[in-house]
């Protein structure tokens, strides 16, 4: 089969109509059939002539606004003044990213200064809104976090692990002065670059607050993660970007670093809360939700009858992010009123979920990762969160089989998400049934902790329908690699995008809004807005690719040499000229040249073809719109959550473990640099 053969779009209009037909109540938009499909793929293509609809809020990239100011009196200044400013806003709810900027420039409109200095002035209105949690968190839930360009260059004698540098404290730069005070205070202390493992730590309820000295494009990075995130945070940026020359502001570290000031009522607003409690569903409640048949006892696990399950909840247990889970666990929350998103304290016990809901979020998760051991085989992939994957470590039928296991472990989670006792804000009362409507009255309602058997339907139909989704989308992709031909529209790549990624957001959004009541208000916003951000999301991923990743010594552009069907090469088969073609074909399919000389080749065309800042393009349209759709949500806590997930998703840097990158070996690794040779 080739795309030339069977068109996408022909696909896509299969697909719709087997879930119209599947569904009781297909949505309007779906029943259009062909026309309708390519609309709404299209919806996002680069048509610079399209208005965007008008949106309520505006979203203006600050990426290059990162200037520092250049002398200290104009930084204590906007540093004043950034205090005052915080200390009008409302602190009760945490700060979406949009609204963060808006206030930057609002600041320095007042005190006329240039917009360049909105990503500084961004970061000290952030300082000084968390400013008083900070102080609250005792020493030892705090971590200060260095960079590692503050070492001496040239002498410096630590060695990298996972958790970044390690100091040896030579005391040949200051890194040593700040790790040893902050250590006998009690904080964690990490000299890394970059929010996902900061997240991590949080996330694995190690840290409630984070003292951090980085660059302005590393702030940036962390906003997206982990202040928007609700974790109180203090920033010292560093003067420039520079890695080899740079200095900062010590005095800013001292003021905070061994201060604690305790304020009666510590609870925060914000999304660690419900990150937290995504991961204890694979910790301390695994076992209770998903307790084990076959491999009970370690000599059970070790028979041929339990080494399946034990292989597979292993693999549900450990690695990956639990985004899908926390998306279902948001999900009801902010339908139910918000209570955990709300009540984050650390010296509380946390707020849990009914096991309902849990086993619902777990059973995402498990589809997730039965998707990824098939995935990981298709692509023959050596690793999967720093381990081999299970193909290679116990061959490939049993671990077509443990992929499998998972599928069934997903069903059977939501089967038992029915029976129980009713739950009202975190306390489980009288057993019971039926369904309540906590869209319309969120605190005060009685949210029923068993599933009624509508519920668990319309869950299973819509996690039914993005498998389908998933492996139509996979299946073209692979049947397109059989026979691989550069003639592959744009529309050919975001509807396959389409089908890969949206569907299992949409699942997972749809599954925590539908437990919680009932859900004809977000029929059809789920969709939309998760395909927007589905596509987005897999744009990102394009362009994640050709920046390669230098730490490991990975080259650029493994999806052109694995010949994946991507967004980039239609958007420059579509613009190039004849001869620009022929060379784009070479670039592709001729083996007998270096990989690294055809990768630079295709790059120098990808420049000249403008198809980078197309890409770049079609992500903030992707964002856009489905901003615009979050907009229009009445209720202010789904709303939050709407633009929280749009920041998280299409942040300019994934959540990615560091593990997950181990250097794979050639033909896959080819030597740097590519953009000059
Ligand atoms: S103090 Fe630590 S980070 Fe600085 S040069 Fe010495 S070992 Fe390296």
């Amino acid at each position: 089969m080739s795309i030339a053969t069977t068109p996408l779009h022909e696909t896509d209009e299969r697909l719709e109509h087997h879930h119209a037909v599947d569904q009781d109540a297909p949505m309007p938009e779906r029943r259009n059939g062909e026309a309708a499909a390519r609309r709404r793929v299209s919806d996002i293509q680069d048509d610079d002539d399209e208005p965007m609809p008008k949106r309520k809020k505006i979203r203006s990239s600050t990426s290059h606004l990162k200037i520092v100011p250049e002398t200290l009196e104009l930084r204590e200044l906007v540093k004043a003044k950034a205090q005052q400013f915080a200390e009008k806003l409302d602190h009760s709810k945490p700060f979406n990213k949009s609204q963060l900027q808006v206030w930057a420039m609002q600041l320095l409109g007042e005190m006329s200064l240039p917009e360049k200095y909105s990503g500084f002035a961004a970061v000290m209105i952030g300082n000084f809104f968390w400013r008083r949690q900070f102080l609250a968190t005792p020493f030892e839930r705090r971590m200060l976090l260095l960079p590692h360009c503050l070492k001496h260059a040239e002498g410096c004698p630590a060695e990298y692990t996972e958790f970044g540098l390690d100091c040896e404290r030579c005391g040949a730069c200051t890194i040593a002065d700040y790790k040893v005070k902050a250590e006998q205070l009690g904080y964690k202390v990490l000299v890394a670059e970059g929010s996902p493992i900061v997240l991590k730590i949080i996330v694995g309820g190690y840290v409630d607050a984070v003292l951090g000295v980085a660059c302005l494009n590393v702030l940036e990075k962390a906003i997206d993660k982990v202040l928007i995130a609700g974790v109180p945070s203090y920033a010292v940026p560093l003067h420039s970007g520079d890695c080899h020359n740079t200095s900062l502001d010590e005095s800013w570290i001292w003021e905070v670093l061994d201060k604690y000031e305790p304020i009666p009522d510590a609870r925060l607003t914000g999304y660690v809360s419900i990150m937290r409690a995504a991961n204890r569903l694979f910790d301390e409640h695994f076992d209770r939700l998903l307790p084990p048949v076959r491999s009970k006892t370690p000599e059970a696990a070790a028979t041929p009858l339990g080494k399946t399950e034990d292989i597979s909840y292993d693999w549900l247990r450990n690695g990956g992010k639990r985004f899908r889970p926390f998306i279902t666990l948001a999900a009801y929350d902010a339908a139910t009123g918000g209570s955990c998103l709300k009540n984050f304290d650390s010296n509380t016990q946390p707020f849990e979920f009914p096991d309902s809901v849990a086993r619902v979020a777990m059973s995402i998760e498990a589809f997730h990762k039965a998707s990824l051991v098939h995935d990981d085989i298709e692509d023959d992939d050596l690793f999967r969160y720093g381990r081999e994957t299970l193909h290679r470590t116990h061959g490939l039928g049993p671990a077509i089989n443990v992929g499998d296991h998972l599928i069934g472990l997903g069903y059977k989670l939501i089967a038992a998400s029915r029976g129980g006792p009713r739950f009202v804000s975190g306390t489980a009362l009288a057993a019971g049934d039926g369904e309540s409507s906590p869209h319309d009255s969120p605190a005060a309602s009685a949210v029923p902790l068993s599933l009624s058997a509508d519920i668990s339907c319309d869950v299973l139909e819509r996690m039914a329908a993005a498998h389908i989704k998933l492996c139509d989308g996979q299946g073209a992709e692979m049947f397109w690699q059989q026979n691989p031909t550069l003639d592959f529209t744009p529309l050919d790549a975001l509807q396959i995008y389409a089908l890969k990624t949206s569907p299992a957001f949409e699942a997972a959004l749809y599954a925590g809004l539908r437990m919680a009541g009932p859900i004809e208000k977000y029929e059809h916003l789920v969709p939309q807005f998760c395909r927007h951000v589905g596509i987005g999301f897999q744009i990102l991923n394009d362009l994640k690719d050709w920046n390669g990743d230098n730490d490991n010594k990975m080259v650029a552009g493994q999806d052109a040499l694995a010949l994946r069907p991507t967004l980039i090469m239609s958007l420059a088969w579509q613009a190039a000229s004849a001869e620009q073609r022929q060379l784009m074909q070479s670039c592709y399919f001729d083996r007998e040249e270096q990989d690294a000389i055809r990768l630079a080749r295709l790059r120098r065309l990808y420049e000249e073809l403008g198809v980078f800042n197309k890409a770049e393009r079609l992500i903030e349209k992707s964002r856009d719109r489905a901003e615009l759709l979050a907009d229009d949500v009445e209720s202010e806590e789904i709303r939050q959550l709407l633009y929280f997930l749009v920041d998280t998703v299409l942040a300019d840097e994934q959540d990615k473990d560091p593990r997950d990158s181990m250097p794979k070996p050639s033909p896959m690794l080819v030597p740097l640099p590519v953009t000059t040779a």
